[in-house]
């Protein structure tokens, strides 16, 4: 498998450190607030690697932590009146809930910040005895940028120009502007926990080194763009310099998520939590639109493009409904012989699997999945050609593949009649469809089709398109569906 390396600029060859064993550690959530889109993205994008992986035949340990203490924390308890493990349990349980709606794996190991409390202690005295950090009157801790020579490796920063944005908080008594804190002194009435500089917490970056420390070398460290400088180049440096190997072989890091063409940002007041886009959208539709897009580009959330995605799956799943009703058919006939059919479909398969092996490029794989539901289309409306033996070895592999989209990417597992049901009641509520009125005229209209009045039930028919509603007479009676 190729994947993308954030540290050398190129796409290489994954070899793990221990054969056969990928050991993944993935920055998580500050738990202060529900979670958005963006979130949904970092974590969609890392399941669908350890999917991937595990695929392959990879044992993966999978990590990612909680961020349980931090300024946010704090302040959203001091502002709500609560205790600050209140409100980080309440926003982890969230997080959960959504990453189970999402369909998102659970990592094997979820490790918390402050239950390593002890492990940071010790880790900022390793660094302070090798002359990489320093404790200051203050008691606070910082990281003294300037001893870490290779400082500015992942994000390709010089050390000058990084200072120009560098800037001392009030109450920070640094040595250098560049430094960063490891831990810091407690204000009065802040949580704290006792250290041999006094009561305070630990900063944000030296978390994660204290987390994954046990597991080093990692094979693959990861998370969203945005955290390579300079969280993940603190990590580095931490980590490095200590251990004297290196922190992870390989850096991936996903693409923003912009909402119609703007940065995501709650003074722009267009932020999206992720329970809130799952109040008019299907979690599955969510999924399917984040990963149509490689991971390492930008992706726009767009009622559009959510539409888009929406269509697509449909269609998908319409095909495999429609290739299981196929083949309950009996009496194949042995010609016509479809060997250019059987070709292309083989082809399908097996580039679905190289374009993950493509540095997880999801956007193409899900392209293939298309071209294979036109196949099984275009087959299903030729008379002549659905009820060839060909056609039907070609709807059946097609319908079992299926399980392997799903254990891919997460999508397309579903009962393809539940999942419609589903989307046909998700529709109706985003575009405010009474679905018991939809139910009324549907009967009236078949008492009037029944009478053979036939005037009523066109003038019924009418009635549910200005609704937004489009009816089909099939066998089985009334089908309808948000047009
Ligand atoms: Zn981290």
């Amino acid at each position: 498998m190729l994947l993308y390396n954030t540290l050398t600029r190129r796409k290489e060859e994954f070899i793990p450190v221990t054969p056969g064993l990928a050991r993944i550690y993935v920055c998580g959530i500050t738990a202060y607030d529900y979670c958005h889109i963006g979130h949904a993205r970092s974590a969609i994008v890392f399941d669908v690697l350890t999917r991937h992986l595990r695929d392959l035949g990879f044992d993966v340990l999978f990590i990612r932590n909680f961020t349980d203490i931090d300024d946010k924390i704090i302040n959203r308890a001091n502002s709500e009146n609560r205790d600050w493990r209140e409100v980080s349990s309440t926003y982890i349980a969230a997080f959960n809930e959504d990453m189970e709606k999402l369909g998102v794996v659970r990592p094997d190991l979820t490790p918390k910040a402050t239950d390593y409390i002890q492990e940071i202690i010790e880790l900022c005295q390793k660094l302070i005895a090798g002359g990489y950090a320093y404790a200051a009157p203050n008691g606070d801790v910082y990281f003294r940028v300037r001893a870490y020579k290779p400082y500015g490796k992942l994000s390709g920063r010089a050390l000058d120009d990084m200072r120009a944005g560098a800037r001392v908080a009030p109450g920070e008594d640094k040595e250098d502007d560049l430094d960063f804190a490891l831990w810091k002194s407690s204000k009065p009435g802040e949580p704290s926990w006792p250290s041999p500089w006094g009561a305070g917490r630990p900063g944000w970056h030296i978390e994660c080194s204290a987390m994954n420390q046990p597991f080093l070398p990692l094979d693959i460290h990861g998370g969203g763009q945005d955290l390579i400088f300079p969280h993940h180049e603190n990590e580095i440096a931490q980590s490095e310099a200590v251990c004297h190997c290196e922190l992870a072989r390989y850096w991936m890091h996903n693409g923003f998520v912009r909402i119609e063409s703007e940065k995501m940002s709650k003074s722009l007041g267009n932020f999206k939590t992720i329970r809130g886009i799952l109040e008019e959208w299907l979690p599955e539709t969510l999924r399917f639109f984040l990963l149509g897009k490689h991971y390492r580009s930008p992706i726009d959330f767009a009622y559009d493009g959510m539409e888009e995605a929406e269509k697509g799956q449909k269609k998908i799943y319409l095909a495999l409904k429609d290739a299981a009703e196929a083949t309950r058919r009996n009496g194949w006939k042995k010609t016509p012989a479809l060997p250019a059919q059987l070709e292309e479909w083989s082809g399908l398969k097996e580039k679905f699997r190289e374009a993950l092996d493509d540095d997880l490029n999801t956007a193409q794989a899900i392209g293939y999945i298309f071209a294979a539901a036109r196949l099984v289309n275009n087959l299903l409306e030729d008379k002549k050609l659905r009820s060839s033996e060909d056609a039907g070895k070609i709807f059946e592999e097609f319908i079992a593949s299926a399980a392997l989209w799903n254990r891919e990417l997460g999508v397309f597992g579903r009962d393809p009649g539940v999942f419609l049901a589903d989307l046909r009641r998700i529709r109706a509520k985003r575009k405010n469809i009474d679905e018991s009125l939809v139910a009324n005229i549907l009967n009236e209209r078949g008492q009037a089709r029944a009478n053979k009045d036939y005037a009523l039930s066109d003038k019924l028919r009418d009635d549910l398109a200005n609704l937004g509603v489009e009816v089909r007479d099939a066998a089985s009676g009334q089908e309808w569906d948000i047009s």
